[in-house]
């Protein structure tokens, strides 16, 4: 697993509990108003933190920390992540994942150790999907995570952020439409650096 950077305590990335967060490198999509180039870009990646050292870290500190965070870059990106999860579990940990939600083969293997998701929605279905990700995106394949995850039986949320000169206000509102009246759903401006 591919670690480039680790929070040891966090109130705020797994509501209701206090939770180390795992950023793992690497990202299948270059949204424009990305806040984490250092974890999508290579040329911009750090020396890897080691997953032994946060594994460490987290077997001391059980009894002080409620959660685990893996989030990115995009985490299921990373081959062992399946494994890095039954892991970190194994200590009596409640996880959650960040995702992008374009990787639904892996999310799948994924749910059923998983506590709590949190997955992007970048843009209305359709051509503007791809834009807004600036890569290409089947978006067959975010509906897919979004029907896994619904039916996985677990917390969840959906979440946007946006910024008006990627996406207008009026398009960002048109997403809300392929969220269910009980759903979490989060939807929030970017603010771009520089
Ligand atoms: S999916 Fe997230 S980490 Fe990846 S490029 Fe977009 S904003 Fe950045």
């Amino acid at each position: 697993m591919k670690i480039g950077g680790f929070v040891k305590s966090s109130l705020v990335d797994y509501p209701g509990k206090v939770a180390a967060v795992i950023f793992t490198q690497g990202c299948n999509f270059r949204c424009s108003y990305c806040h984490n180039p250092q974890l999508v870009y290579p040329e911009f990646f750090a020396e890897s933190v080691s997953f032994e050292d946060v594994w460490g870290f987290l077997n001391e500190r059980r009894r002080l920390l409620d959660g685990v965070v893996f989030c990115g870059g995009e985490p299921t990106m990373q081959d062992d992540i399946l494994e890095a999860v039954l892991e970190v579990r194994s200590l009596g940990y409640a996880v959650k994942l960040d995702t992008n939600g374009s990787r639904p083969d892996v999310l799948e293997r994924l749910l059923p150790h998983l506590d709590y998701v949190a997955m992007d929605i970048k843009a209305p279905f359709g051509r503007e999907y791809s834009r807004i990700c600036g890569v290409s995106v089947d978006d067959y394949e975010i509906r897919r995570s979004m029907l896994l995850i619904r039916a996985a039986g677990l917390r969840y949320e959906f979440r946007t952020t946006f910024h008006p000169t990627f996406l207008p206000a009026e398009e960002a509102a048109k997403i809300s439409k392929a969220i269910g009246r009980e759903e979490k759903y989060t939807i929030r401006q970017a603010v771009l650096n520089g």
